[in-house]
């Protein structure tokens, strides 16, 4: 039997309207978005934020702003009534954050709203209460500031599958917070609060006189505030200013926080996001992320204010050569940051989870009962730390011979057939820095110096033997060319019976240095400096291995 076709009827305007206002309000945090971009466009300079259940019972929002007429209070809650656009033209120069007149008439359906308001012209506030969109009496006079104040009760109340969605009241609560410090951050100059209902101290608080580090500082602590490095870039091509405070590269955190507006508007952009976070990736240890606060200003004909309400994932026009920009000005920012670097430290071994904020201070010399020493340094990750840091620049003779201990070793090294060495011999020849010279370097790039002891075990581990050169010592090392040590590069070994072979291998073990053995087998690659140096760790010290010297042999 064929299906039989529905009769199609007008939604009653009420059920648009709900669904309409589901879909601009999703949550207690959008409501308080939309309302305090409302007291931002009506000049406030204070707004105070009361909400109860996570702004699921009552979100009450308090503004010193121009207050509402009474002739707009009948129309101030049907959908796209607005005091801020008349024609559609006006909306390429609109400055202010609404223009659409949709968001009160949105939570109107969906909540109970009051509003309670004072213009400087009028004699007195009035109270109206709505429902649906529309005045359930008319405004009754009261007593009252200049300025908004709107109530909002039981949100969603009528729209039971939202009130499902919707997490734990402390959730909630967390993300009206998190809405309200950000908007705290951008607008410096106006106070803002944010408490929960009947406590007298406020989840967040900041002062008109505040500077927008100060406003950082209070939302995000001191630990966040000292380390900030200001940023500000413009290019009249591309038609944007940015402007924002980054941390450094001495401060990190498991979670990236990014506050991002556009034009004033509390947006997201990935892409932004992503191209900053590359940035910071060279510079912080692995898996930690920055603190960036960024405003851009985007010529207004450039982005699409027309966005729906709830769509915070922005895009606009140049997008890939404004983010550029961006990405290189923060990069110059941080490299410029670099001299008052501090060394973030690591006593666990890989694989261990990394707390990777704390770092020590080059002044924290001091006994207690958790200090590190540098002795006891350890670095197990070649991306903490660049190794340009460890490094001094390399005398010009050295360099030379660099070159020249290169080319020696691609050629059969007949000039040093007089002094041929055994596989042991090779492994003394090691040239090896001692670790205090390192250290010494080290000084220079802030490292903690002050307990160090200086290596006179290296000295003794590597004692300068010469020895001559067995046979098989040629062989072997034509077939291990890999001169590097790494330690992945285990040797292929092979399986060998004949006596005079075997004697002779037990003659090169028997004589090799046997705390040098263990150290080359047992170190952790740290990286290469250049073709000729590598850093190389065994247990608390850190080695400078001079390369070309190292033969590679197989027992
Ligand atoms: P829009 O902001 O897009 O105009 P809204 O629904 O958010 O639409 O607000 C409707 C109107 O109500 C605004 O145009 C404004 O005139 C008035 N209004 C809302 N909140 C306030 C406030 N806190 N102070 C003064 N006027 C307000
Ligand atoms: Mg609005």
């Amino acid at each position: 039997m064929p299906p039989t076709a529905g009769v199609i009827r007008r939604l009653d305007e009420t059920v648009v309207n709900r669904i309409a206002a589901g879909e601009v309000i999703q949550r207690p945090a959008n409501a308080i978005k939309e309302m305090i971009e409302n007291c931002l466009d009506a000049k406030s300079t204070s707004i105070q934020v009361i909400v109860k259940e996570g702004g699921m019972k009552l979100i009450q929002i308090q503004d010193n702003g121009c207050g509402i007429r009474k002739e707009d209070m009948e129309i101030v809650c049907e959908r796209f009534t607005t005091s801020k656009l008349q024609s559609f033209e006006d909306l390429s120069s609109i400055s202010t954050y609404g223009f659409r007149g949709e968001a009160l008439a949105s939570i109107s359906h969906v909540a109970h709203v009051t509003i309670t308001t004072k213009t400087a012209d009028g004699k007195c506030a009035y109270r109206a209460t709505y429902a649906d969109g529309k005045l359930k009496a008319p405004p009754k006079p009261c007593a009252g500031n200049q300025g908004t104040q709107i109530s909002v009760e039981d949100l969603f109340y009528n729209v039971s599958t939202r009130r499902k969605a919707l997490k734990s009241a402390s959730e909630e609560h967390a993300r009206i917070v998190e809405v309200v410090s950000r908007y705290a951050i951008h607008n410096s100059g106006i106070s803002f609060s944010v408490k929960k209902q009947g406590e007298t101290m406020a989840d967040v608080r900041t002062l008109s006189n505040a500077t927008t580090v100060d406003n950082i500082r209070t939302v995000f602590g001191n630990a966040v505030s000292r380390e900030l490095i200001e940023v500000g870039c413009e290019d009249v091509k591309l038609a944007f200013k940015m402007k924002g405070y980054v941390t450094n590269a001495n401060y990190s955190m498991k979670k990236c926080i990014f506050l991002l507006f556009i034009n004033a508007r509390l947006v997201e952009s990935s892409a932004l996001k992503k191209a900053i976070e590359t940035v910071y990736a060279a510079y912080l240890p692995k898996n930690t992320h920055p603190f960036l606060y960024l405003s851009l200003e985007i010529a207004p004909q450039n982005v699409d204010v027309n966005v729906h309400p709830t769509k915070h994932e922005v895009h606009f026009l140049h997008e890939e050569s404004i983010i550029e920009r961006v990405q290189q000005h923060i990069e110059s920012k941080l490299l410029g940051s670099n001299s008052s670097r501090m060394y973030f430290t690591q006593t666990l071994l890989p694989g261990a989870s990394i707390s990777a904020s704390e770092v020590i201070k080059p002044s924290t010399s001091k006994t207690s009962g958790d200090k590190v020493y540098a002795h006891q340094m350890v670095r197990t990750d070649a991306r903490e730390q660049k190794l340009d840091a460890f490094l001094q620049p390399l005398p010009k003779q050295q360099t030379d011979d660099v070159q020249e201990s290169h080319k020696a070793a691609e050629e059969p090294r007949d000039d040093k057939a007089n002094e041929e060495c055994s596989a042991t011999d090779a492994l003394s020849d090691l040239e090896m820095l001692d670790a205090s010279d390192l250290l010494s370097s080290v000084e220079e790039s802030e490292m903690q110096t002050g307990n160090c002891e200086p290596s006179t075990s290296s000295d003794s581990v590597l004692p300068s033997r010469k020895r001559p050169r067995a046979e098989s010592d040629v062989e072997m090392e034509n077939t291990e060319k890999d001169r590097t040590m790494t330690a992945a590069s285990a040797p292929r070994r092979r399986v060998i019976n004949l006596t005079s072979v075997l004697s002779l291998q037990k003659d090169i073990e028997d004589r090799a240095h046997k705390s040098l053995q263990d150290m080359l087998r047992n170190h952790s690659f740290v990286g290469c400096v250049n073709p000729q140096w590598t850093l190389a760790q065994y247990q608390t010290k850190l080695y400078l291995l001079n390369t070309t010297k190292l033969r590679y042999v197989s027992l």
